[in-house]
């Protein structure tokens, strides 16, 4: 446990909490190069994730009117509350993974320094708003950002990558250092950029039939697709897909696991889809 960067006047220090992924930026040139990438312009709509003691909240609301966050430490929503006007900052205060970021409306501007201990869920959890969002610049794991970019063929490519990039074109802007936060986290971060795509490049007809396609295919991600998705797709179906049963999941592009999941939809009813 350390103390974090920012304390308002008479507060205590806070202490970072390892259960909340609590890794706070202290690196003024860093969250200046966040902020430049997120280009922040006054009337965006922009929700940030786990606001923390502010560093990022505080120059983003320098270029907005109004900005959401959404925090799940009491402390820390009291600092925050300390020193923002309510008008300008709503606080929105509970679990991220729980909340419903449709609510915010079209358009939005998702931002945030994310909890590395809850990452992937959270990326999944907001995959489900890509209809509702403008775009997300967010701080992760390396290796998680190089799971999220990966291309077919290699190891870093899995389900992440696919859910991730049949709804977003993905880039990974910048790596950064352990020393830009504290307590320093023990793995390298990287900062990066998702922007949903056109709905009319990758259509999926039934996104649950999808998803638990593309969750079985890299339930044993060596074995043949044969094998893996043997109880779904059968031998005529990887005739008419001109897909080769033999190959395995991480050969796959994302446009094959959509035209999958479309020829299953089109011979099975509907799934219901998921909660944003
Ligand atoms: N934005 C700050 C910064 O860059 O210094 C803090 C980033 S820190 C890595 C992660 C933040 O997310 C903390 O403020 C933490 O309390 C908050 N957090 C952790 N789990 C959360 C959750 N499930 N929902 C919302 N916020 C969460």
């Amino acid at each position: 446990m350390t103390e974090g960067n920012a304390k308002p006047r008479g507060m205590k220090p806070h202490v970072a909490r390892k259960r909340f992924g609590q890794n706070f930026l202290v690196s003024a040139g860093i969250v200046a190069k966040i902020v430049d990438a997120i280009h922040p312009q006054t009337g965006d709509s922009i929700v940030e994730i786990g606001p923390g003691l502010g560093a990022l909240t505080e120059p983003l609301l320098s270029r907005l009117d109004h900005l959401h966050v959404v925090e799940i430490d009491r402390d820390l929503i009291a600092r925050l509350r300390e020193r923002h006007d309510p008008q300008r900052l709503a606080i929105h205060e509970g679990d991220a993974l729980q909340f419903d970021f449709s609510t915010l409306g079209p358009g939005l501007r998702v931002v945030g320094n994310l909890p590395y201990n809850i990452s992937t869920p959270l990326l999944f959890h907001l995959a489900a708003c890509a209809d509702q969002v403008r775009d997300m610049h967010f701080m992760l794991q390396r290796e998680v950002v190089e799971r999220m970019v990966a291309s077919p063929g290699g190891s870093d490519y899995g389900r992440l990558s696919v859910m991730l990039q049949y709804r977003f074109g993905m880039e990974r802007l910048f790596l950064v250092p352990p020393g830009a936060f504290n307590p320093a986290p023990k793995v390298e971060s990287a900062v990066v950029r998702m922007t949903p795509r056109s709905r009319e490049d990758l259509v999926v007809a039934d996104e649950a039939l999808f998803t638990e396609v593309v969750k079985a295919a890299f339930s044993q991600r060596r074995k043949m697709l044969r094998n893996t998705l043997r109880e779904r797709v059968g031998e005529e179906d990887w005739a008419e897909l001109e897909i080769d049963p033999k190959r395995r999941a991480e050969e796959l592009a994302v446009g094959d696991y959509v035209r999958i999941a479309n020829r299953l939809a089109a011979v099975r009813p509907a799934s219901s889809s998921s909660r944003c």
